[in-house]
């Protein structure tokens, strides 16, 4: 039985092309063969609506964008990341990127399939972060997005719950109409289901990258989660509990920025 529902896996992975690693090799080696079910232009459908919705509410309540300066500021550093993205997969550099800013205390930030930035004001208000530090955190949420982690999630979560049965129907052609029944779900799963470890070691590690090849010094991911810890006392801040922090991400961190120096260094010569 087992055998066979690999099988049946397997082959519905082929028809999507789903068992493939979304980003191209690089300096930071990432290269984790992904099991991808759900399509990327349905999860990108539904992160673009749920970003459209949150934008709305935020509008509304008037947190969006309120800081002038800050928005600039959080804009021209994604930017100079995005102009990068090319490098992991060349189709990135054509998605539609949004960059907005809520006014916001928690220290969080994120970036939704496809492209959709959001930065949280406490992030910079509250650790009083330098634009290389700013870039760590963008960069890794922008790495997120590149390795599709959002869709790897969403893909998993669609199985335990229906099944595979269910999943071969979803690929078999009922795909538009049950994509359209979960939009909602989309966003729920989005925010709802943590990245995993792995997940996460990935993002630090393009993120990183990305961050070096915009001439952002990759030693201000390590004084960036030495700041977060430093501000966790007493209840823990959003990015920490969706960010598991622990030695071993500011040593792993440490071992590659060496790797990525290089490449800061001439996106430096070139700046200059
Ligand atoms: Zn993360």
């Amino acid at each position: 039985m087992k055998k066979i529902i690999s099988i049946l896996a397997a082959a519905i992975a082929l028809q999507i092309g789903g068992c493939a690693t979304t980003t191209k090799d690089s300096v930071s080696g990432v290269h984790r063969s992904q099991f991808m079910l759900l399509p990327s232009d349905s999860v990108d459908k539904m992160s673009a609506q749920a970003y459209t919705q949150t934008i709305k509410e935020a509008e509304g309540k008037k947190t969006l964008n309120v800081d002038k300066a800050m928005l600039e500021r959080v804009r021209k550093i994604s930017n100079r990341l995005i102009a990068q993205v090319g490098v992991f997969r060349p189709d990135a550099a054509k998605w539609a990127w949004e960059v907005n800013v809520e006014k916001n205390d928690q220290l969080n930030a994120y970036c939704m399939p496809g492209g959709k930035i959001m930065v949280f004001s406490g992030l910079i208000e509250k650790l009083n972060t330098t634009d290389d530090e700013l870039a760590a955190v963008i960069g890794h949420e922008i790495s997120h997005a590149l390795r599709e982690h959002g869709r790897e999630r969403m893909s998993q979560a669609y199985v335990q719950e229906f099944g595979l049965q269910a999943l071969a129907a979803f690929v078999g052609g009922s795909a538009g109409s049950a994509v359209a029944q979960g939009a909602g779900l989309g966003s729920q799963l989005f925010f709802a289901l943590p990245n995993g470890r792995e997940q996460e070691r990935e993002a630090d590690k393009m993120g990183l990258e990305l961050a070096a090849r915009a001439g952002y010094n990759p030693d201000a991911a390590v004084t960036l989660w030495q700041k977060m810890s430093a501000n966790n006392k007493g209840a823990p801040p959003e990015f920490l509990s969706t960010h598991p922090a622990s030695e071993n991400r500011i040593t792993d961190l440490k071992a590659l920025a060496p790797k990525v120096r290089p490449l800061y260094e001439a996106a430096k010569a070139k700046q200059s």
